[in-house]
């Protein structure tokens, strides 16, 4: 058990301590020691457990949408991925990117989006990514040039991204070329309009092919 003083900050309150207690326990659990020499097997079971057990409610804003409150608690947050990260560098990779991607939608998303998307990102049923980085893009977002450009009831994502992780998963959100408050893309699983081409490798950057259609996960 590491050291827990800081749990007695004045910025954090007694749910706050409740649920690193509770975070602790599940961790200590579930998450020791999950990393097989099947990866993506290993995400994905990671990803159904924190659903079905409650942690990813956290990364989703809304009680109707399967979240554990009606906006997401940054410092809750904090200390669920500190507690999983401490057990499981995967546990907290799992958990961070569900909520990269619901994040977006749960802050900007339509009802539509929010309804379609968010509960299954919760209960651990759908897995979520963010498309950001492009080969010539990455902290300078203006520099994006991948569209989305609507076409009848669908848009038409156009572009190359890279480093994207979850990309090959069946339902990922875009933040393409839009005003950044705005979630302008979103594809699914069950008409997949891109496909990851190929996993990096190595730790350098590898160009991904987002013009294909699609993987399933
Ligand atoms: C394991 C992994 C997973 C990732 N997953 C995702 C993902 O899911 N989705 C996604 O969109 N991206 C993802 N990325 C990409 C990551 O977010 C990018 O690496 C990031 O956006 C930085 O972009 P870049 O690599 O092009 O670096 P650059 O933007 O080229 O930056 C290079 C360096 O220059 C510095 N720099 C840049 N601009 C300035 C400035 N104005 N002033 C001073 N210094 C500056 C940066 O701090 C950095 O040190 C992932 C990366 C990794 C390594």
């Amino acid at each position: 058990m590491s050291d827990s003083s800081y749990l007695d900050w004045p910025f954090f309150e007694e749910r706050h301590r409740s649920l690193a207690r509770d975070a602790e326990a599940w961790a200590a659990a579930h998450a020791e020691s999950v990393h097989g020499d099947d990866l993506d097997r290993d995400c994905r079971s990671l990803v159904q457990a924190l659903g079905t057990d409650g942690w990813l409610a956290h990364v989703v804003a809304g009680r109707a949408y399967g979240g554990a409150g009606e906006t997401i608690d940054t410092r809750g947050i904090c200390l669920i991925r500190e507690t999983l990260a401490r057990h499981s560098g995967l546990a907290d990779f799992v958990f961070a990117m569900q909520g990269l991607g619901s994040g977006a939608i749960s802050l900007a998303g339509t009802p539509a989006q929010k309804e379609r998307f968010l509960a299954p990102v919760a209960s651990g049923r759908a897995i979520a990514a963010f498309a950001l980085s492009e080969p010539d893009a990455g902290s300078d977002v203006g520099a994006m040039a991948c569209a989305a450009v609507a076409q009848g009831d669908d848009y038409v994502i156009d572009g190359e991204k890279t480093w994207i992780s979850n990309g090959a998963s069946p339902t990922s959100t875009s933040s393409s070329r839009a005003p950044a408050s705005r979630v302008t893309a979103v594809r699914r699983a069950s008409r997949p309009k891109a496909r990851a081409a190929s996993r990096p490798s190595s730790s350098k950057p590898r160009r991904r092919d987002w013009r294909s259609p699609s993987a399933s996960a």
